[in-house]
């Protein structure tokens, strides 16, 4: 196939939408002057003929007037010719058209039209009547006289129609460009983005109510969102190496002693013990990131089963009240929810939420403190809250408590380097999973309230 130098570039300039929406304005704005010039030579042709035929009545009348008046009487006028027959309907004198035949028959005050070697003509017959002796009149006019209406128009068409067409092209062209302009900017913004990886950019339309600033502000808003989840996993994948890194430095040191350095046996236990420490916390870890991954992923399968809320609750409380028990810390159970009331849930998880919550209050509780557990119905939903007297969460760290990784202050945790910050988000998981919620109310110094929220029906 043969290829035209800059053809590629023509067929993508022509592809745009913008070219597309410029060419057909193009098209029907021309269209629409080619049709409106039409009607305007239809109805003056109209016009002219008819002028043409009254013209012709009228000279005929004005010569019946001068036809006996010497030096009056004008044969032909410039486009009507005179002719005059006598009673008897033979020729006398007059101006004859070329090849047109004087024994035409006369018709009185009708327009004929008649043809004539090619050409046609209206003919208009007048019989006037005299003492003096009667005549006919006759004026005849060649029906292609030039029509200055017509060749005006025709004028404008042949000279002005590339003209219009070229302007209605500009006027297309640059309303579309216009109107365009916002669409450019927002493609030019994707490829940016796509080009640097900068999810920073921003179209930044001026804000308005047609469909393209809405577009261009949905887009931006999406780019929000997107970079603070982009953000989020940021940390959160530099959170989980750094979580990982610090047990497995401890492993390989510990185990390095413990071939090279260890003096006897019992030292190189001592060092496993370390290491086992520490490969538990990271297989707890890894355990919890992937329950985490999973649940994002919406690929969590839940184990439901139904059962009765107040025993599971007890069993829970009740592993607690052995752990707690040297450190003289009470935890009391109420029920205020109908006896036995059951919920559909995963045991495990449902026990596994509770758990993190009593851990919770167990590490940021205080030393012999008092933990309470109330259990309460409400609009389809149990309540578990769990409160604890302990040292609380300010303000401005609630809302946070829940991001993966995030601890108020290590330091505070009773737990002994175990907390990973993720107890939060797992049970907020887990609620999530089952249709419920919890919520959190806590002052700081006082001590705080956990409110896990099942539904049950
Ligand atoms: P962690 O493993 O650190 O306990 P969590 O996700 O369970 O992680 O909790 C996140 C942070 O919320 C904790 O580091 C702690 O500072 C705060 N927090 C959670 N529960 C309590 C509570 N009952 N009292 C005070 N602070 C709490």
């Amino acid at each position: 196939m043969m290829r035209v130098p800059g053809w590629e570039f023509i067929r993508r300039k022509f592809s745009t939408i913008r070219m597309r929406v410029t060419l057909w304005y193009a098209f029907f704005m021309t269209l629409l002057i080619f049709i409106s010039l039409m009607m305007i030579r239809e109805l003056s042709v109209k016009a002219m003929m008819s002028n043409q035929k009254e013209n012709l009545i009228e000279i005929v009348r004005d010569g019946i007037k001068d036809v006996n008046t010497p030096g009056e009487f004008d044969y032909f006028d410039g486009s009507v010719y005179l002719l005059v027959y006598d009673e008897n309907r033979i020729y006398q004198k007059g101006v004859i058209p070329d090849l047109f035949s004087v024994t035409q028959p006369l018709s009185h005050q009708r327009v004929q039209s008649v043809e004539a070697g090619g050409e046609v003509y209206y003919v208009y017959d007048q019989f006037v009547e005299r003492e003096r002796g009667s005549f006919w009149i006759r004026g005849v006019t060649s029906k292609e006289t030039p029509d200055p209406t017509w060749s005006f128009i025709s004028n404008v068409m042949s000279v002005f129609m590339p003209g219009i067409v070229v302007v209605s092209c500009l006027i297309g062209y640059f309303i579309t460009k216009r109107a365009f302009r916002p669409v450019k900017k927002i493609q030019e913004t994707a490829q940016s983005i796509a080009d640097s990886n900068r999810i920073s950019l921003r179209i930044g339309l001026p804000e308005g109510s047609d469909e393209i600033a809405k577009l261009g502000g949905t887009v931006d808003h999406m780019l929000d969102k997107l970079e603070r989840s982009f953000e989020k996993e940021k940390q959160f994948t530099s959170d989980v190496s750094h979580e990982l890194r610090t047990p497995l430095t401890v492993i390989l040191t510990e185990s390095e002693y413990a071939l090279t350095d260890a003096q006897d046996l019992d030292e190189a236990k001592e060092s496993l013990l370390v290491v086992r420490r520490q490969a538990d916390h990271m297989s707890r870890l890894i355990h919890q990131l992937l329950f985490l991954s999973r649940s994002d992923h919406d690929a969590l399968l839940l184990d439901k089963e139904e059962f009765e809320v107040f025993s599971a609750v007890f069993e829970v409380v009740q592993e607690y009240r052995i752990l707690t028990e040297i450190d003289g810390t009470t935890i009391s159970v109420t029920n205020n929810a109908a006896e036995n009331i059951v919920i559909e849930a995963d045991l495990v998880l449902f026990k596994r939420s509770l758990s993190n919550i009593i851990q919770n209050a167990v590490n940021y509780g205080k030393k012999g403190g008092c933990i309470e557990v109330l259990i309460s119905q409400n609009e389809g939903y149990v309540c578990i809250e769990v409160a604890d007297d302990g040292m609380g969460i300010a303000e401005a760290d609630l809302d946070k408590i829940w991001d993966r990784f995030y601890q108020v202050d290590q330091s505070r945790n009773k737990s002994n380097g175990n907390s990973m910050g993720l107890g939060l988000s797992m049970v907020q998981t887990i609620l999530t999973q089952h249709g419920g919620y919890v919520e959190v109310e806590s002052t700081h110094g006082k001590g705080s309230k956990f409110s896990l929220f099942y539904p049950f029906c």
